[in-house]
């Protein structure tokens, strides 16, 4: 076989034409076979069929780039669970923007890395820049911000710095926070953290003041703006004021909600994160990114100097003095993509208006959808939706028919729908996060769901 082509340089771009039009043609052929949100069967049958086109993963002799790319990228999208498709709509899984996809293929292209300046000179420009505009879209005093591979890494580093701000902090999350927390504290050897009821999805500000008078030492308060379960904004004026009060630290997770920073419309319910210390952001929820695209924004930028490190084949003494911008303190990885590129790209090309047109978009759907499920007599709504969650129940069912009914959808290949347990039930959960949904396929989901428990269907049914 001939030598297989490098991405870069003058010829790269020769390289990748024909193999583009290739993968290009493999995602069209793959969407079209599956014709539904994810591959039917369920996983038995998706091991087999993968298993069957792959029998051998790391052949002795290669099949050639065509070959590969043909066979593999049709696959790959044959047996998504693809966010495009409006019936998918369990996770804060995001449909990417076509603009942000194409970026990111120069962003591999190139393959700069991101902990040093002489492996990516503009690239770490163009990461500066980014990163201070998201922060000053959440600090009028600017701030600062760092890439990372998304909220759970953003909540891991606002609980590392406030541990070496501060000393072991006891962290106070309500019931409402995101598992990452937990995990966070766990391996950075914090206490425990301690759970702050959300009686209705929200924290309960009267538990947090009276947690707050109660414990001992240095504190770090975690409020969440778009919770992952039901897509609330705890009340965040209040909690910085009781934080305040205490003497608390406060970081806000708006890995969801954040994307609400571009809506005109919706702006006004994040009113109180800017009063946080450090905020978590994720576009590649309400940003329309594919992964990674996450951020933690810092009031403070003096904040991040316990990052700062020295290795000195990256950033040696007499060169940073000499005048190379030294990265190593912007993350706690070593290489690193740069994933600021599709964000730069996607922002220039849709600006704020475009952005927070998306925003609203997909926040009128929840509420469309909200409005469907409170006109129909069999159906049961938790809360109205605050960004663009939408949690539903039949009234007649059990939690288990509900698991089921979720599981053969999804096993189907008809619909994937996320669950959620509040206040003690389980719920049917549907993120709506493809702006381009119609009242049409929002109708259809509600009736599939409807169909499966007035005809519980018996075994597998190919869609
Ligand atoms: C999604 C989410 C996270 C985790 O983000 P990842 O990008 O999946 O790591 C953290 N917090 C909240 C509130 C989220 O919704």
């Amino acid at each position: 076989m001939s030598s297989p082509p490098l991405a870069g340089g003058v010829t790269g771009p020769d390289g990748l034409r024909p193999l583009l039009a290739t993968v290009l043609d493999a995602l069209a052929e793959g969407a079209a076979a599956r014709g539904g949100p994810l591959p039917d069967g369920g996983p038995e049958a998706v091991e087999q069929w993968v298993g069957k086109a792959v029998d051998d993963v790391l052949p002795e002799q290669g099949q050639g780039a065509e070959e590969a790319l043909r066979t593999l990228v049709a696959l790959m999208a044959a047996g998504a669970a693809d966010p495009a498709d409006p019936l998918c709509a369990a996770h804060l899984h995001a449909p990417p923007l076509a603009v942000a996809a194409a970026a990111d293929l120069a962003a591999s292209a190139l393959n700069p890395s991101m902990d040093s300046w002489d492996q990516a000179p503009a690239a770490s420009v163009l990461e500066d820049l980014v990163t201070r505009a998201l922060a000053a879209e959440v600090y009028d005093s600017g701030g600062d911000a760092l890439t990372t591979t998304g909220g759970t890494e953003s909540n891991q580093l606002a609980l590392l710095l406030a541990r070496e701000l501060l000393g072991p902090v006891q962290v106070l999350a309500g019931a409402n926070a995101h598992h990452s927390l937990h995990r966070a504290a766990w391996l950075l050897g914090l206490p425990e953290p301690v759970t702050i009821p959300a009686p209705a999805g929200l924290l309960d500000p009267a538990a947090l003041d009276e947690a707050l008078t109660e414990l001992p030492g240095p504190k770090l308060v975690i409020a969440t703006a778009g919770t992952t379960d039901a897509g609330l904004i705890d009340p965040l004026d209040e909690i910085a004021d009781l934080c305040a009060a205490h003497g608390a630290r406060l970081h806000i997770d708006a890995a969801y909600g954040g994307g609400l920073l571009f809506s005109r419309t919706h702006r006004g319910k994040l009113r109180g994160l800017e009063r946080a210390h450090t905020v978590t952001l994720d576009l590649h929820k309400l940003g329309w990114q594919p992964v990674a695209a996450g951020f933690l924004a810092v009031r403070d930028p003096e904040d991040l100097r316990p990052l700062g490190f020295r290795a000195d084949y990256l950033n040696a003494e007499d060169d940073t003095e000499a005048g190379l911008p030294d990265l190593l303190g912007r993350s706690l990885r070593t290489t690193r993509r740069p994933d600021i590129l599709k964000t730069a790209v996607t922002w220039r090309a849709l600006g704020r208006q475009g952005l927070g047109e998306l925003v609203d978009q997909v926040c009128a759907l929840a509420q469309e959808f909200a409005d469907a499920i409170e006109a129909h007599d069999g159906f049961e709504l938790y809360d109205r939706p605050a960004l663009s969650t939408v949690l539903f129940r039949p009234r007649t069912a059990t939690d288990d028919d509900l698991a089921s009914v979720r599981r053969e959808l999804l096993t189907e290949g008809r619909a994937v729908l996320g669950r959620a347990r509040l206040d003690g039930r389980l719920w049917l959960k549907a993120t709506l996060l493809n702006p381009y949904t119609s009242s049409g396929e929002l109708a259809a989901l509600l009736h599939l769901v409807e169909r499966h428990l007035v005809e519980p269907v018996e075994g597998h049914t190919p869609r």
